[in-house]
């Protein structure tokens, strides 16, 4: 018998904390999971479920009033209460696997606020009022992060929403602004367009979604016009008044301080995500957040205590529920003194544009910069048969190699790229060189065979595209 009320204590149910409880549990770890919303986290409740939930049903919209050359004309109306409540209801059903599956796996659940007490115990402080005290051998740090406040957007004013309101709205607003052009602001400002909302984009750089290479970018750019987007590059939101009507934005141009005004229905403030460290008395037990206010660790997750390990948006970027997960996976392993290895994983990004754009790995400037002798193989998806018989060709794969055609990165941008993704991933991960991706037989027709072909252009073979 242990002398402590639980083995493995997890702080917070998203996609890195349930994982990482549920994973120890396999391992036969006693572990309790401490969450004071609903299980999922962000990713299930707030973000990436509901987000896609509601960009499938505006991309069934969309595409059935856009396929006449399929011979298909439709007068489409959108019930967007029934779309929202259709939403709903995927997280509530997910909600309930995932609870599900951490009882399955004799995951003890509380529901509260968990605070250090000391190194080796914390007070929860419960939903009604009450608090009890709980003392762990380990805990597993999984709080996650929250979106980051503009000052004048306070997320309480009205007609000032953040990507979980935006998300919950119960009716779809006329006009928005969007402040940020990342990954959140693209992926809801196609949504919103697509349902009909007019929709304006401020963004403080020269483009849009900085962190993906320009040629990627390009293809969202010219949709995001398509749809109808009004984008502002150069322009820094600077305050936001409540109208009757709604809210004026007005932006300063980042070179000449010029001002501007936007009036809309409502503003989205998309402007990146900060770690959440300040509700959990990080202080009582000697812990402190590094400049960008994460909670730093090794490779394993854990922290400047042995016993404590962070995990998730809160142990630092990548703030990705994949990245997340897996590092709930090495600290539970790490915990119960057994693999997977925290080894240098390759960590896939999407954004869910349209059309969507994957990575992983190296970029070919980022190999560039490093000792390899880099070649580069690409496919368009205009030369896809898969892509044409569904209509969407726009978009390309990109393959980048170092020395004897090992696959060191790739960059997709255009259908299914969020699917396609895993297969680059697991050639990185593994090692896998581009003859042997052009060597394995993807079946036909699929979008798959956009990656054996630029795998085979690397090496001047493709066949559905003439080589370089
Ligand atoms: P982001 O960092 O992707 O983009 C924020 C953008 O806001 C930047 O382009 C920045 O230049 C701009 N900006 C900042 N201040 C501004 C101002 N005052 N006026 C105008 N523009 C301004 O952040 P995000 O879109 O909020 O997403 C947050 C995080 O959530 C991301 O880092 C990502 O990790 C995660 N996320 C991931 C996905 C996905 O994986 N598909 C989707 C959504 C969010």
């Amino acid at each position: 018998m242990s002398e402590f009320d639980t083995e493995v204590l997890v702080v917070g149910g998203g996609p890195a904390g349930y994982v990482a409880a549920i994973r120890a549990a396999q391992y036969d770890l006693d572990v309790t999971l401490v969450e004071e919303n609903t299980l999922g986290g962000t990713c299930l409740n707030r973000g990436c479920i509901p987000s896609k939930a509601l960009i499938s049903a505006a991309n069934v919209a969309h595409d059935a009033r856009n396929w006449s050359q399929m011979g298909i004309t439709a007068d489409v109306d959108v019930d967007f209460g029934r779309m929202v409540e259709w939403k709903d209801d995927v997280v509530e059903n997910m909600n309930r696997s995932v609870e599900k599956l951490c009882k399955a796996n004799r995951v003890s659940l509380l529901e509260g606020r968990a605070a250090f007490e000391d190194e080796h115990s914390v007070q929860i402080d419960g939903p009604n009022g009450e608090s009890e005290r709980l003392t762990f051998e380990h805990a597993v740090l999984a709080t996650g992060s929250r979106p980051i406040e503009l000052p004048g957007f306070e997320f309480d004013r009205p007609g000032v929403l953040d990507a979980k309101e935006a998300l919950a709205l119960e009716e779809r607003p006329d006009s928005l602004v969007v402040v940020g052009a990342g990954y959140i602001g693209m992926e809801l400002s196609m949504l919103f367009a697509k349902l009909g909302v007019d929709v304006t984009v401020v963004e403080a750089l020269d483009t849009m979604m900085p962190a993906f290479p320009s040629d990627l970018v390009a293809p969202v750019s010219s949709a995001a016009s398509e749809l109808g987007i009004e984008t502002n590059y150069g322009e820094l939101a600077s305050a936001c008044q409540s109208t009757e009507g709604g809210v004026t934005v007005a932006t300063e141009d980042v070179d000449s301080e010029e001002r501007r005004e936007y009036d809309a229905d409502k503003v989205l403030v998309a402007v990146g995500r900060s770690p959440v460290t300040d509700t959990v008395a990080l202080d009582r037990i000697g812990l402190e957040p590094d400049g960008d206010g994460f909670v730093p660790t090794d490779e394993h997750g854990r922290t400047d205590l042995d016993h404590v390990f962070a995990v998730g948006d809160v142990a630092g970027e990548p703030m990705l529920a994949h990245a997340g997960s897996a590092e709930g996976e090495i600290a539970a392993a790490a915990i119960a003194g057994r693999g997977p290895s925290a080894e240098d994983r390759a960590i896939p990004a999407v954004a869910f544009t349209s059309p969507e754009i994957a990575t992983v790995g190296l970029s070919r400037e980022e190999a560039e910069a490093t000792d390899h002798d880099v070649s580069v193989g690409e496919f368009p998806m205009r030369a896809s048969g898969r892509a044409l018989t569904t209509g969407h060709t726009d978009g390309f794969v990109r393959l980048v190699s170092g020395d004897d055609g090992v696959v060191l990165g790739g960059q997709i941008v255009g259908p299914e790229a969020s699917e396609l993704i895993s297969e680059v991933t697991l050639a990185v991960e593994e090692g896998l060189t581009t003859a042997e991706l052009a060597e394995s037989i993807h079946p036909h027709p699929t979008l798959s065979e956009a990656i054996s072909e630029a795998a085979a252009n690397e090496h001047d073979l493709a066949i559905h595209t003439l080589n370089r």
